[in-house]
């Protein structure tokens, strides 16, 4: 992909956060992945309906360095931390979903209990432990949250979704938010019944390598 088609897809993926509600005002960031060493980034704390693609920050991942007059996102050095560590993530999208929201508030994990969410995600969605929007201790505590998985739940605050390309990183807010809702919603009914380890190793197993139209062999 050229430049201009990364930061267009950042920049409407913000947007797009604000029309399905699973973010409001300039809260939550997204970013894409440019090549080993930059990304693009929104700009810290303007409104997603008045940012054009070439207001997207172009960062260093490694330094932090960034290009142009528009300071980059808050969040900037969890994104790149990811990117750093995880190779194969291209795009990352934090938000302040409702139904997350409530489980960050209750630091509690979304233990294994829907199959599109193990499949996707890659078991359980941990909250991590807190740290104050932009610190260096949300970007190492939210690593340890995402560990081995595509998503986790910075403590008190919200979402982190990881994704092969910036569609995966979308769905995988979709489907975060559905499973904080069910998780919420079903201790009415007595609490969840949990997935075993054994039937989410071989979904996570599955989703990554047949799902799909994938090719037999
Ligand atoms: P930015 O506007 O700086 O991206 O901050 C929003 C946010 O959600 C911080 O966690
Ligand atoms: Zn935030």
């Amino acid at each position: 992909m050229d430049l201009n088609a990364i930061n267009k897809e950042v920049c409407d993926a913000g947007v797009q956060l604000c029309e399905m509600g699973l973010t409001a005002g300039t809260w939550g960031n997204v970013s894409e992945r440019i090549d080993d060493d930059y990304m693009y980034i929104k700009p810290s704390g303007i409104d997603y309906y008045k940012l054009a693609p070439c207001d997207m920050v172009k960062v260093n991942i490694h330094d932090l360095s960034y290009e142009g007059n528009l300071k980059p996102s808050t969040e900037t050095p969890l994104h790149a931390a990811i990117y750093v560590a995880r190779p194969n993530i291209n795009a990352v999208i934090h938000n302040h979903s409702t139904n997350a929201c409530i489980v960050a508030a209750a630091h509690k994990d979304i233990p294994p209990i829907l199959d599109d969410m193990v499949q996707i995600v890659g078991g359980s969605i941990r909250v991590s432990k807190y740290g104050l929007p932009g610190s260096d201790e949300l970007t190492k505590n939210g690593m340890i949250a995402l560990e081995g998985r595509n998503a986790a739940i910075l403590a008190n605050h919200g979402p982190v979704c990881i994704g092969r390309n910036m569609k995966e990183a979308f769905v995988i807010c979709q489907i975060v938010e559905k499973a904080a809702r069910v998780f919420v919603d079903v201790q009415a009914l007595g609490g969840p019944v949990c997935i075993s380890d054994e039937n989410v190793q071989f979904m996570r197993s599955f989703f990554l390598e047949e799902y799909g139209q994938k090719k037999e062999g």
